[in-house]
């Protein structure tokens, strides 16, 4: 089970309804197993993808590498990422299936829907990394 804060699905869909119609990106950070997973703070980074960014993104490398140092005594840590899919489902797409390599991580996918957020779902890699499966999460 993955556990969020009700005001970070705001903050989520507040980033999402921002950058519409490209898609926003960022960093999931939290604590636990990954059975048991708590999202703590969510971490906007521009999306630098070179392309047409409502259908591609792509986080920049310093950011994650800042919170990675900013997090290293720490029990938190990176836990996944999140972007948004603008007006289509919160599922991932085939592009996402191509960029995914790293199979600890959790992948949160907000939908937006004329530059409304429109439901978000969190997504984890299986073992051959060769689909994605859907996890429950619960907001707190
Ligand atoms: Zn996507």
């Amino acid at each position: 089970m993955i556990c969020i804060q009700e005001t970070q699905i705001l903050t989520l869909n507040k980033y999402a309804e921002t950058e519409y119609p490209a898609e926003c990106c960022g960093l999931l950070i939290g604590r636990g197993t990954q059975d048991n997973l708590n999202i703590d703070e969510i971490i906007q980074s521009p999306n630098i993808a070179k392309g047409n960014k409502s259908t591609l993104f792509e986080i920049d490398p310093q950011i994650r590498l800042n919170t990675q140092r900013r997090l290293r005594n720490s029990p938190q840590r990176v836990i996944g990422h999140f972007h948004s899919h603008p007006d289509a489902p919160s599922s991932p797409s085939p592009t996402d299936l191509s960029m995914a390599f790293e199979a600890e991580l959790i992948w949160a996918i907000v939908s937006v829907k004329n530059s409304v957020a429109n439901g978000t779902r969190i997504y984890r890699l299986d073992i051959n990394r060769h689909n994605f499966y859907e996890i429950n999460y619960k907001v707190i």
